[in-house]
């Protein structure tokens, strides 16, 4: 198997374009209610797990509840495994929205098998949250860029003025 290439590819900015989104609605062009309200908790327990990825602190059984949802929700976004002699993916079995959730948890299937998936972070800078790729050699990135890590550190040094 691949291992860890860590690079950006479709999949990790298809996942990041989701996580990223200002707004669903304007994410989802044309989406009922209901179904920016299911992409809403689909993006919450998505980004409970991409909290975890770069450590930051959650409530005792939030992964637990954020997989169980994601486990919950994925039968109404089926995807179908389309075999060809060259190419063969998964494709989602509808289309719409239900179809677009599918490929947001099949591009983080795909990110899994090559080993990517626990680089896909939230940034752990408090004033950011930002979703992003860590493409550090071990897998250590908790920042989404160098500024949001030296303002982390410095906010890190005050406190600790403060404390002494
Ligand atoms: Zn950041």
């Amino acid at each position: 198997m691949e291992n860890c290439p860590p690079v950006v590819c479709e999949a990790s900015d298809l996942v990041l374009s989701f996580v990223n989104a200002e707004s669903l609605d304007e994410w989802l062009p044309g989406a009922a209610p209901s179904d920016v309200a299911a992409a809403t908790e689909l993006r919450d327990s998505l980004v409970v797990l991409l909290r975890e990825h770069s450590g930051c602190a959650l409530d005792e059984g939030a992964v637990a509840a954020a997989e169980g949802h994601l486990r919950q929700v994925a039968t109404r976004y089926p995807l179908v495994a389309v075999v060809g002699a060259d190419a063969c993916g998964l494709e989602p079995v509808h289309g719409g929205p239900f179809g677009t959730f599918a490929r947001v948890l099949g591009a983080v299937t795909d990110l899994a098998y090559r080993g990517a998936w626990p680089r896909t972070k939230v940034c752990k800078n408090d004033t950011c949250h930002t979703g992003f790729f860590d493409k550090t050699r071990n897998t250590s990135g908790l920042y989404c860029s160098p500024a949001c890590s030296s303002q982390a550190s410095m906010r890190a040094y005050r406190n600790r003025r403060k404390a002494a």
